[in-house]
């Protein structure tokens, strides 16, 4: 299971960088085929100016659509972000994240059509149906281009969580409300990836986000591009160099569990640079990686109060906070209500999928750890 490892300390030398990452795994012709309709799926969680690190970067996106259009493929930018997926809020995102900028003077286009069809998947663990966006569906290849972030519920976001963004806005948040166990919901992300089957996966680790991503962490400079044909040895290799195990990203957990890649990054076949001239180990981890529920294997069903206790919630910054309501908005079981134009969170709704805290404008949304969970941690240490 082949993992290209590349640095790049700049998003000018990306081209370069991106193409050697790619040649280390037999060059752009061995995936694109001329002629070939081929979706490049970035990560626009939604509307941030590139610089946040919060979004795959134009320049990165700009090295795929040139690598595409050299082994005559037909590039094609789409994207379902969070929230509503209407014309509108597309042209809202590709301005916002500069795919504008990245398609110009290229033969790439930007998706528009906001069209979605029912697909089956027989094979699927968690989900045997779902629906996905159409230039996914009609496309003969897709390629993940996903940005290295921590990730409040998934712990890390990489080139298998990208995918989600291949369902129809209002989707995924039924997605969420259904599945609103993590592990659950990490075993749905592996069935969608498995059907989505993208040929290559790139990542832009030029820039990452470390904390309380994977929008509100803070931008880190990581120096790294990583691709393989296999998404799950990408974020095994990813994940790694930030410090994560695989049995801390449910993710890969779950690929492991099904036998779709080793269980340590060691094990995968590296190219170009080593791990360990990457690693990075000291990368934040979000506040929600200190759940006790989780780090003690506590049983799922306890009590609430002990619940809330031992594990992280959403919580507003009421300084911060601007009132838009869109956390209100987007969260899947309607457990936010807007009282003096400031969010509520009803705690025994509240699912922790932490979509309130993602979708905030503002960073307003944080991730509170309550001082029992603080304690107890400490203690354990
Ligand atoms: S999304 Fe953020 S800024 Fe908007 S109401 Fe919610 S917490 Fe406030
Ligand atoms: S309050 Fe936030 S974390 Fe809780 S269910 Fe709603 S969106 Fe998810």
């Amino acid at each position: 299971m082949k993992v290209s490892l590349v640095s790049c300390d700049t998003y000018p030398q990306c081209y370069e960088r991106i193409k050697k990452s790619v040649d280390l795994l037999g060059g752009i012709t061995a995936f694109i085929n001329k002629g070939d309709r081929v979706v490049i799926k970035p990560n626009f969680v939604s509307r941030k100016n590139p610089d946040e690190a919060a979004t795959t970067h134009p320049d990165v996106i700009r090295a795929v659509i040139r690598l595409v259009s050299e082994a005559g493929g037909e590039p094609i930018i789409a994207e379902s972000p969070g929230g509503p997926y209407n014309h509108a809020a597309l042209k809202s995102i590709y301005s916002g994240c500069g795919a504008g900028r990245a398609a110009e003077g290229t033969n790439a286009v930007l998706n528009y059509d906001t069209g979605f069809r029912k697909v089956m998947l027989p094979n699927g663990q968690t989900i045997k149906s779902t629906t996905v966006i159409n230039p996914v569906l009609d496309a003969d290849k897709v390629i993940s281009v996903a940005k290295l972030k921590t990730h409040a519920m998934t712990a890390y976001t990489g080139a298998v969580k990208n995918l989600f963004g291949c369902i129809p806005g209002t989707h995924k948040a039924e997605l969420h409300f259904r599945l609103d166990d993590r592990d659950a919901f990490c075993s749905m992300l592996v069935d969608l990836y498995e059907f989505i089957n993208p040929c290559l996966c790139i990542m832009d680790g030029v820039w990452g986000m470390e904390g309380d991503g994977p929008t509100a962490g803070v931008n880190r400079h990581m120096g790294v591009i990583l691709a393989s044909a296999n998404g799950h040895a990408l974020d095994l290799a990813a994940a790694h160099i930030i410090g994560y195990s695989s049995h801390e990203v449910p993710t890969l957990k779950n690929a492991c569990d099904r036998g779709l890649i080793p269980r340590t990054a060691q094990e995968l076949e590296i190219l170009g640079d080593s791990l360990s001239e990457h690693m990075m180990p000291d990368v934040v981890k979000p506040e929600s990686h200190f759940n006790l529920l989780r780090l003690l294997s506590l049983p799922p069903g306890l009590n609430k109060k002990i619940t809330a206790m031992l594990s992280a919630s959403p919580k507003p910054d009421i300084e911060k906070c601007v009132g838009c309501g869109e956390c209100m908005r987007c969260c899947p079981p309607g457990a936010i209500e807007m009282k003096n134009n400031k969010p509520v969170i009803n705690e025994g709704k509240c699912i922790k999928c932490f979509c309130c805290q993602e979708l905030c404008p503002k960073k307003a949304m944080k991730i509170h750890r309550s001082v029992m969970n603080r304690l107890m941690l400490k203690l354990l240490k």
